[in-house]
């Protein structure tokens, strides 16, 4: 069975890798030069269960308010004209329902968990390392009320049996000797004890090296633009560099997939938020956070790679351009220097933006579509690495017709949800 998977991030190499190992004969195409350099190459580093709360919530209504007011929110909307982000915005509004939230939160989780199961069985058998950090990851407050509040929250996942300890300002200082120089700055944090951290655009490349092993072919620079379909199957993809063909087709083109799969009849419920990624080499490596983590009051996050501290923050809704400015990191900035202040030359941070791509509800797109042989693995918005080997475990199940590990109802493939 000839299968082309369309997109070299962590998504489209993990399906690669499932594909492979079940005796599929691969190619990934990847418009770029090398692979895991988009999304991939600009997270936080979190593998976090313990962050599965969808966005769509009671409370992001009055976050877009703010923001649209002109205010400084976690997530930003920029006010436009845009046909795309007004369909996609009211489908989120109508998640934000409390029990559309809590019911995608826990469908977002279950997918969490199982994909953190595959991610360590996978990297164990192919022995990848990938800059993993196993010391669970700190979700930190600056007020005891927020504190209070986090912990009300989370009582959610806590109730689903995902483990945890509420830590006092000396214990957050002791789980980590680089959360000191923070001083005061934190009255507490939460501490998810089983999430972790790593460096997925490593570990995207590495698996790639063991996907060539098993005979996985990777077209670098090649940019798919159109299906050809034909009754009810795709006969091939028209690309930049002519039409390749296969039985099966897969789309995983992140925050493009809704481009392709409008050119095989089928609109996907995807906009962009934008985030901000900022690289910078650690210069006192005890100065440098190894546990992972997420300061709540500004929602910048960060994961240490090796001898690199990774952070990100912002979700911006503002159509497709990919351009920034120095400001966009001024609040990542003076949180970094803030809470780590010696760990790394700020100065000389490297800088760059990149896209999660968002459904309205927050569940990502598995399963097959329109077309017989036409399978999409997509819309993994903030959580993408995380949920990179499960939803690419779940896909290879549905291909090969048989019973997935979880419940696939969730992720069916689908331009808006259908009400329950
Ligand atoms: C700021 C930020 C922070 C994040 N933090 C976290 C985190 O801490 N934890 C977490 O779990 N997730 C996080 N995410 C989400 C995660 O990074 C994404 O969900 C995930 O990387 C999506 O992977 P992907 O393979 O679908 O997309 P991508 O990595 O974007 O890969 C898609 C690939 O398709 C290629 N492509 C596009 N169009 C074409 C075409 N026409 N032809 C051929 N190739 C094409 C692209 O070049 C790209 O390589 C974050 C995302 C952002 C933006």
């Amino acid at each position: 069975m000839k299968t082309i998977v369309l997109g070299g991030g962590v998504i489209g190499v993990t399906t690669a890798y499932y594909l492979a190992q079940e005796g599929h004969e691969v190619a990934v195409l990847e418009a770029r030069d090398s692979l895991g350099t988009d999304a991939t190459g600009g997270n936080a580093g979190l593998i976090a269960p313990g962050h599965s709360f969808a966005w769509a919530s009671p409370a992001a209504p009055r976050m877009l308010l703010a923001s649209l007011r002109g205010e400084a929110t976690a997530i930003r909307v920029k006010p436009r004209l845009d046909a795309k982000l007004v369909t996609w915005g009211l489908q989120f509004l109508r998640e934000c329902t409390p029990a559309r939230a809590e019911a995608n939160t826990l469908i977002k989780l279950g997918l969490c968990r199982y994909s953190q199961g595959q991610l360590d069985e996978l990297a164990a058998a192919e022995s990848i390392d990938y800059n993993h950090v196993q010391k669970g990851l700190a979700y930190l407050y600056r007020t005891q009320q927020d504190l209070d509040a986090g912990v009300k929250k989370m009582d959610l996942l806590r109730r689903q049996g995902v483990p945890m300890d509420i830590l006092d300002a000396d214990q957050v200082a002791k789980l980590d000797p680089a959360f000191a120089s923070a001083g005061k700055t934190f009255a507490g944090a939460i501490h998810v004890t089983s999430d972790a951290s790593g460096n997925s655009e490593l570990f995207t490349t590495e698996l790639a090296e063991r996907c060539r092993k098993l005979g996985v072919e990777f077209r670098l620079g090649v940019t798919a633009q159109r299906f050809v379909t034909a009754a009810d199957r795709v006969t091939g993809v028209q690309t930049d560099a002519g039409l390749f063909t296969a039985d099966n087709y897969v789309l995983a083109l992140g925050i493009q997939s809704p481009f392709l799969a409008k050119t095989a009849g089928q609109r996907l419920p995807m906009y962009p938020a934008k985030g901000y990624s900022l690289t910078a080499d650690i210069v006192d490596p005890d100065a440098a956070p190894t546990v992972g983590g997420v300061d709540e009051a500004t929602l910048v996050a960060w994961s240490r790679f090796g001898d690199q501290l990774r952070m990100s923050s912002t979700a911006e809704f503002a159509g497709f351009n990919r351009d920034w400015k120095f400001s966009d990191f001024s609040n990542m900035l003076k949180t970094g220097r803030e809470i780590f202040p010696r760990a790394v030359d700020w100065d000389r941070a490297r800088m760059r933006s990149c896209m999660r791509p968002m459904t309205p509800d927050g569940p990502p797109i598995i399963g097959r579509g329109k077309q017989a042989n036409l399978f999409y693995n997509t819309g993994h918005g903030h959580m993408g690495w995380t949920m990179a080997c499960g939803s690419s475990r779940l896909l290879a199940d549905v291909v090969a017709g048989r019973p997935a590990a979880l419940d696939m109802a969730p992720f069916q493939v689908r331009s808006h949800r259908v009400a329950a």
